[in-house]
């Protein structure tokens, strides 16, 4: 069983925010993504939970965190996409980025996706 402390460790330190035109914006996962909770302070963040399930093409973790300034749960949602057949049109393609994040609230109801890692 993972202990609970540990969890963090699971959760990327950043994720990637697409910007058109402007390349690529870091943002840190270090923060509350629940509404109208600005705490950006890690040590007010308290992961007790994570679920993990995968299927043929997808890996997804859940990890469900407790905010200590909103009271608020919310879940981080990483999805990692399995590598794919390469194209065979071009055999040095790197596969792209393939961890997408998103927020969920306590209700699992997606709050949005936040970024790539
Ligand atoms: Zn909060």
């Amino acid at each position: 069983m993972t202990d609970p402390n540990d969890l963090m460790t699971e959760v990327p330190s950043y994720a990637f925010v697409a910007l058109a035109r402007r390349g690529m914006e870091k943002i840190s996962l270090d923060q509350c993504f629940l509404k109208d909770c600005d705490n950006e302070n890690p040590d007010l963040l308290k992961p007790f939970k994570k679920e993990e399930y995968e299927d043929e093409k997808r890996q997804t973790k859940e990890i469900h965190i407790k905010c200590k300034k909103c009271n608020g749960i919310f879940i981080l949602k990483l999805v990692t996409l399995k590598r794919v057949a390469k194209s065979t049109k071009d055999e040095t393609e790197d596969p792209l980025s393939m961890g997408m994040v998103y927020a969920l609230d306590e209700n699992k109801k997606n709050l949005g996706h936040i970024g790539y890692f």
